[in-house]
């Protein structure tokens, strides 16, 4: 039973969404990221041709699921989103009540201005064996290298809750991003969705604010070893290779926390969002933002807050899942 424990996790307030996500675990092969390539380019097919979603849409999936998960796993439908797991279907219900529904509403108000128009299956699995249980199911694939996945061609998110809550809110905000914008850049969309797997609301419920974690760790020793890639580099060139995956993961989620704390993320997402054709990688968005021609002078800034943040509040290795 894991539903009402998972659901508590973005209780509105002050209570944190503590996490740890994939690319942690074992970088591992690149195999996401062809996986990544090959699904980007038929999702920008299919965005252009998929028709409104239709109650019977998310019938037909959930009916699918039911044909294709173990017998006992239980399915529910909460449009557009498609629930199952080898938990109880109440506790599928509470989860999307108490922390899907809150959370959808908190990034829709942050970043995303167009919701999904195709079913979205989550699914939750909590314990190892049961998450490599659906995978094998679903894709003939093990993946237990990672604890979350989001599948861009089946809009299907599956999620191993046993390696901590934020792992759902790092593949819900790769789940609403693709919809809301279909070319957004790798490195923005792991930078956002990153910075969710750890977060709390606002005062107001209103915003998710995303909080430090491990990952600084990772990314201050990798500073120390050698200099940080420079933001155009990781926006233009390619993301997470396998030597480098996990500082990459860190380096973007630490640069949007920077954003963030200097109230330029949403903005930013959304001047990317808008200029996509002109400007795919973002650079000249951010840019303007911070009101310089050159990039270098974002990265020093952002040098500087990541050498003075070390030293605040330290970010938490308890729950690192490699
Ligand atoms: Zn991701």
């Amino acid at each position: 039973m894991v539903t009402l424990t998972h659901g508590q996790f973005v209780a509105i307030g002050s209570v944190a969404l503590v996490a740890l996500c994939y690319a942690v675990a074992a970088p591992g092969p690149s195999h996401r990221a062809t996986q990544r390539s090959h699904d980007d380019a038929v999702s920008r097919r299919e965005a252009t041709v998929k028709p409104s979603l239709q109650v019977d849409a998310c019938r037909a999936v959930a009916n699918s699921l039911g044909q294709r998960l173990p017998a006992d796993w239980n399915v529910v439908v909460h449009e557009p989103f498609v629930l199952g797991g080898d938990c109880s279907a109440d506790s599928l219900d509470a989860t999307y009540h108490e922390t899907i529904l809150p959370t959808v509403r908190a990034l829709s108000i942050q970043y995303f201005d167009h919701a999904p128009t195709w079913p979205i299956t989550i699914l939750l699995c909590s314990t190892d064996a049961s998450y490599r249980e659906c995978n094998q199911r679903l894709e003939a694939r093990e993946r237990s290298e990672y604890s979350g996945i989001y599948s861009r061609t089946e809009h299907r998110l599956v999620v191993n809750v046993a390696t901590g809550d934020g792992t759902l809110a790092h593949e819900l905000t790769h789940a609403l991003a693709h919809a809301d914008f279909p070319t957004l850049p790798e490195w923005l969309d792991e930078g956002l969705a990153s910075l969710h797997e750890e977060c709390e609301f606002s005062a107001d419920g209103l915003r998710l604010v995303g909080l430090d974690n491990w990952r600084g760790t990772a990314l201050r020793e990798a500073c120390q070893r050698e200099p940080l890639r420079s933001v155009s580099d990781l926006a233009s060139n390619r993301f997470a290779a396998s030597d480098r995956a996990a500082t990459d993961y860190a380096h973007t989620r630490y640069f949007c926390l920077f954003l963030q704390q200097k109230r330029l993320l949403e903005p930013f997402y959304r001047k990317c969002r808008s200029r996509v054709e002109t400007d795919p990688t973002g650079i000249d968005s951010l840019c303007e933002l911070f009101a310089t021609t050159h990039s270098r002078e974002i990265e020093v800034q952002f040098t500087e807050w990541l050498a003075k943040s070390a030293g605040a509040g330290g970010p938490s290795l308890s729950r690192r899942a490699d």
